[in-house]
């Protein structure tokens, strides 16, 4: 599924429309205050342009895992506060979702102007992708913009039931997300690397599986590696592995030699006497791992191989750290990674994944990838080549 045929705001006329626009609100909160207002930013072009075309907005999200009904806890009022300061328009916020003072403040709004309602999720029928719901939002516009690609992978009633009842278009972050991640699985410039870390194997099956199809290079770090390097045969220590897991890895590799996908995995580690970020470490051949050490990162050698790997790319699709990033002892492997792509000018890199996506930011990186996926669960589903229902509902060009 690479979306490349869904319609944009591009190819609907939004002048003066009531246009409903299902946004990423999802922001962390601490004590009230928004952590992080990336979301909100990420939100900007869709939401002024369709100031600037004098549409009337309603802005739709949730936030967090509400109970059903009303909870202060989860109020989008500290997003609407955020939102005003952050565009030219007036934000007015609405005190419930489908309900009087929403009907009341849609009739008072001003083309150009955003009301934003309540956290959709204070309604249990969202979740449930309840039609009538979905029917009843409808009701409030002309158009429908999906611009939540975090929230893309469910099927709920602002994210895909309304699509039903409107003309439904993308707006231009997911339209962002689909042309670097669609046209990357669908038109890859090559030679098309794939890079996969992360804890488990079993998190990423179906994303090996699928890319296994399209790519000319398969990259394998972080803690899946210790998986695949126990079916080679290896020593592996006390590293992280699933053992249920090791046919399943040795077939993966035995399938991506059938296909001719080039199969790089770690040849040397930096290992731990313990799982702590202060352990006494030591460089090891991946083959040599001492019973009670346990994998952390990729070492020199490998950094290197993948490096070169990376340096000759002209598709990059990245998804997990190569070692444990959080910590900066063993941040250095899921560096050396992010310093190839930054590197390589002739490369369109793309970041999947909501661990890796926080790396990259947090080590410096962001500015250097062509894409970095706002949506954790959704670019992972995305790249296993998943229906993802809030694009799916969207009009075909
Ligand atoms: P993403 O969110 O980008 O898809 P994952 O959630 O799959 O990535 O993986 C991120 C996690 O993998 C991090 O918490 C990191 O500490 C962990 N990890 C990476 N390498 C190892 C390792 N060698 N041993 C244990 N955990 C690891
Ligand atoms: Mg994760």
């Amino acid at each position: 599924m690479s979306y490349l045929n869904k319609k944009t705001l591009q190819d609907i006329d939004v002048d003066q429309k009531i246009v409903f626009v299902r946004c990423d609100f999802n922001v962390p909160l601490d004590n009230g205050t928004i952590a992080d207002d990336k979301r909100i930013i990420e939100s900007l072009k869709t939401l002024k342009y369709l100031v600037e075309k004098k549409a009337k907005i309603i802005a739709c999200s949730h936030l967090g895992r509400p109970k059903d009904g009303f909870d202060m806890e989860f109020s989008l009022k500290p997003v609407a506060d955020r939102l005003a300061k952050l565009i030219d328009t007036k934000v007015i916020m609405s005190s419930d979702v489908i309900g009087e003072d929403t009907f009341k403040k849609i009739n008072n709004l001003n083309p150009g102007e955003i009301l934003l309602l309540e956290n959709i999720r204070f309604h249990k029928e969202e979740k449930k992708n309840d039609r009538e719901f979905a029917k009843k939002l409808a009701s409030m516009a002309d158009i429908y913009v999906n611009d939540a690609f975090g929230t893309s992978h469910r099927a709920h009633a602002s994210t895909a039931g309304i699509a039903e009842f409107l003309p439904a278009v993308s707006g231009f972050l997911i339209e962002k997300e689909i042309s670097f991640m669609g046209e990357a699985l669908a038109n890859p410039k090559r030679p098309f690397v794939a890079i996969l870390g992360g804890s488990k194997v079993s998190d990423k099956i179906s994303v090996i599986e699928n890319l296994l199809d399209k790519v000319d290079t398969l990259i394998i770090g972080g803690g899946m590696a210790y998986t695949f390097n126990k079916s080679k045969g290896y020593k592996i220590g006390t590293s992280i592995c699933e053992d249920d897991k090791i046919d399943l890895a040795k077939s993966l590799l035995k399938k991506a030699a059938e296909k001719g996908v080039k199969i790089l995995l770690p040849v040397d580690n930096m290992v731990g006497d313990d799982f702590n970020p202060n352990c006494n470490a030591k460089l090891v051949d991946s083959d040599k791992i001492p019973d009670e050490y346990t994998g952390l990162d990729i070492g020199a050698k490998t950094q290197e191989i993948f490096a070169e790997e990376i340096s000759h790319a002209k598709t990059v699709i990245w998804n997990g750290p190569m070692g444990v990033a959080e910590w900066d002892r063993f941040a250095i492997g899921t560096i050396s990674i992010a310093q190839a792509l930054s590197d390589n000018k002739d490369c369109v890199s793309i970041i999947g994944g909501g661990d890796s996506a926080a790396a990259v930011e947090k080590l410096g990186f962001a500015d250097k990838m062509d894409h970095i996926s706002t949506g954790g669960g959704a670019s992972l589903e995305f790249l296993e080549g998943k229906v993802l229902p809030g694009i799916a509902a969207l009009m075909n060009k």
